[in-house]
């Protein structure tokens, strides 16, 4: 049992229910670059339930912006580091060394509507495709990040607006070219975003709406970019 005083830093600010943070289930697609802020600081604030999935070993190439992890995880699955950070700060959930599959069957919508919010922490095409549309069509909001280099994209989707497809109707060529380079803080300043867009969810706060927020490292500037449903959503035809 966590003492009142662990969250009296955050409950003095005005609209903080920590009620609401202890009762929430959140589900992490990826404890990578962008999964490990968002595990650490969603655990952090207390929220009660941080399930994950990961299918991943740790690499030495991960450490420098993958937060959750240290030497010592190397060469060890990313399920077992991370389901030892979360006992270590004493938030309940699971970790799960599987892939989210890329065609959920019908009984996922059920299984993520227990979330009030998804994080989508992936790295490749098909797999924001596959956790931001079988989120929205629970009728969940998901809060998507990406990096590409220097630059950070957050996005907060919510059922009834832009969709993945709206925005990214097929795989980019070259989507899977080799490895491609960042710097750690670019991570943690989108996961930072990202953690706090749920937090706002989960307090019912307003938050981000329709919108993709694109922060480029090397100017420091944060554009905001209005996101629209396309004519042709598959989410409108379902
Ligand atoms: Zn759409």
């Amino acid at each position: 049992m966590r003492s009142h005083d662990r969250f009296s830093r955050q409950t003095c600010v005005p609209g903080v229910d920590q009620s609401k943070i202890d009762n929430a289930s959140v589900l992490v697609v990826g404890a990578g670059g962008l999964g490990s802020p968002v595990i650490l600081y969603l655990s952090a604030a207390g929220v009660g339930t941080v399930n994950v999935y990961d299918p991943d070993f740790v690499d030495e190439t991960n450490l420098h912006r993958q937060i959750l992890y240290t030497d010592r995880d190397v060469g060890n699955s990313k399920s077992i580091a991370t389901a030892m950070r979360l006992k270590d700060m004493g938030t309940d959930g699971w970790v799960s060394p599987h892939f989210f599959p890329s065609r959920p069957p019908p009984e996922y919508a059920e299984f993520l509507r227990d979330y009030a919010v998804i994080l989508d922490c992936t790295d490749r095409w098909s797999s924001h495709d596959a956790v931001v549309q079988s989120g929205l069509a629970s009728g969940k909001p998901v809060v998507h990040g990406s990096i590409q280099g220097l630059l950070g994209r957050v996005m907060t989707f919510r059922p009834g607006g832009a969709c993945w497809r709206c925005l990214h109707p097929s795989e980019p060529s070259g989507a899977k070219d080799g490895p491609r380079g960042t710097l750690g803080p670019v991570c943690g300043v989108i996961g930072s975003m990202m953690a706090m867009e749920a937090l706002k969810i989960i307090l019912e706060w307003p938050s981000q709406e329709d919108r993709m927020d694109v922060y480029d490292a090397r100017s420091g500037e944060v554009l905001s970019l209005p996101r629209a449903p396309s004519a042709d959503c598959p989410c409108r035809t379902r």
